[in-house]
């Protein structure tokens, strides 16, 4: 799960991160107030989206004026007028794609002067399978860039979990970003600040980019992204609290409710899977049969009739979708009740696309045969093989 800047910035100033005071406007009439609450002598006008690369990108109305997501303002009114532009329009950045996303939310900042921008992110490094620091004086740019051009700029820094951040790694980092002085002394608080707020919230990336250094060598976070591990967020209702669901696809919000796991793609062929692995396969073996996933929807392990249902609700409801693959093992799954699921579904939403149906596993023949005896236009595979190819055939008429 992803929040917006100003909220990791006041999540990690409670954990005593050096951030610029800041006020959020939701609605164009209030703007104004909000920038007078700042005291100047400048105000940077930030668009709220679940995005980055605000500051390059640009809007697709031409009422938002010129230049991109993050603007700076000499005047509270400046800054508001800057906030009223952008608000309700549409930001295209790198990392948004061509449509773009809607700003619904500004935040405005008290502007900082900026000498040096560096880069600080904490990620779990799988490959060493412990957190990670990755440090760089390289900030303010695409990270992606600087590992590819200059890798020696770019120092990783592991914790081990037993010990925590030891004076040592503090140390490390600080050194990789090149702080001396006041900022070094700050930069080592922070490094410890990151990582009790990382550990603490079971987050699972945080990057700022840029960290500062200004003009009087003290720090500050100028830019704040941070997502959680989505398996741990029963445990902090503080933070599913910062969710921004006008942020996320209406159809993932919908199997997340029932306890589903849908992933959008392009592609043209739903499907309907039981385990992450067996998701991957087929949308391998559809792909290698010259066609394209719109989407995959896990149901899990031991889905209800109902749960089926409402899974094949889903994928019948986006309208990329030109034809269903459903591909289950039955293990803890019974094929019967799968089956059953698919037909209920097929009654009460209709079928407009073809549907190729491969079972396998506990209580098949019983699966089968309930397919089978439907009076509903359903394609039967024997294996996934069978399925990629009826479903590719039916799809390319
Ligand atoms: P992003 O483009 O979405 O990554 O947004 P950032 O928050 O990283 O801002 C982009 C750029 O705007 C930064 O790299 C800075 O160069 C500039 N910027 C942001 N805040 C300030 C500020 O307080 N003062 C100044 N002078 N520039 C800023
Ligand atoms: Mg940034």
């Amino acid at each position: 799960m992803n929040i917006h800047e100003y909220q990791a910035k006041e999540l990690l100033k409670s954990y005593g991160a050096p951030v610029a005071n800041g006020v959020i406007v939701l609605n164009a009439d209030e703007a104004e107030a909000k920038a007078k609450e700042l005291p100047g002598p400048l105000w940077v006008v930030k668009a709220q989206i679940h995005a980055g690369g605000r500051g390059k990108g640009h809007f697709k109305e031409p009422e938002a004026g010129e230049g991109g997501g993050v603007r700076l303002a000499r005047s509270a009114e400046e800054a508001a007028e800057q906030a009223r532009a952008m608000l309700g329009k549409t930001l295209v950045t790198v990392q948004t794609g061509e449509e773009g996303k809607q700003v619904g939310r500004v935040y405005i900042e008290e502007g900082a002067d900026i000498e040096k921008e560096l880069y600080l992110s904490v990620l779990v490094d799988r490959a060493l399978g412990k957190v990670a620091f990755i440090a760089s004086t390289e900030g303010g740019m695409d990270i992606e860039a600087v590992a590819e051009e200059t890798p020696e700029k770019i120092v990783t820094v592991p914790v081990e979990p037993s010990q925590g951040v030891t004076d040592e790694v503090a140390e490390k980092i600080v050194q990789g970003l090149k702080l001396e002085g006041t900022a070094a002394e700050e930069g080592k608080k922070l490094v410890r600040a990151l990582y009790k707020a990382f550990t603490e919230k079971d987050m699972a990336m945080l990057e700022i980019n840029p960290l500062i250094v200004m003009p009087d060598n003290h720090i500050r976070v100028l830019d704040a992204k941070v997502s959680f591990d989505p398996n741990a967020l029963f445990r902090h209702p503080d933070i599913l609290e910062l969710r921004d669901l006008s942020e996320e696809d209406p159809l993932e919000i919908r199997a997340s409710e029932h306890d589903l796991s849908y992933v959008k793609l392009d592609g043209n062929i739903g499907c309907m899977v039981n385990g992450a692995g067996l998701a991957m396969a087929t949308m391998d073996i559809i792909k290698h049969y010259g066609a394209e996933p719109a989407n995959f929807l896990d149901v899990g392990g031991g889905a209800t009739k109902e749960k089926v249902t409402e899974a094949f609700k889903i994928i019948t409801s986006d309208p990329g979708v030109e034809g269903i693959l459903v591909n289950i093992f039955g293990g803890i799954m019974k094929c019967d009740v799968i089956a059953e699921g698919v037909l209920a579904a097929v009654k009460e939403v209709g079928l407009s696309v073809p549907l190729v149906v491969r079972l396998e596993g506990t209580n098949v023949e019983k699966g089968k045969e309930i397919i089978n005896n439907s009076d509903l236009d359903v394609i039967s595979a024997d294996d996934l093989e069978d399925a990629a190819q009826k479903i590719v055939k039916a799809v390319k008429g």
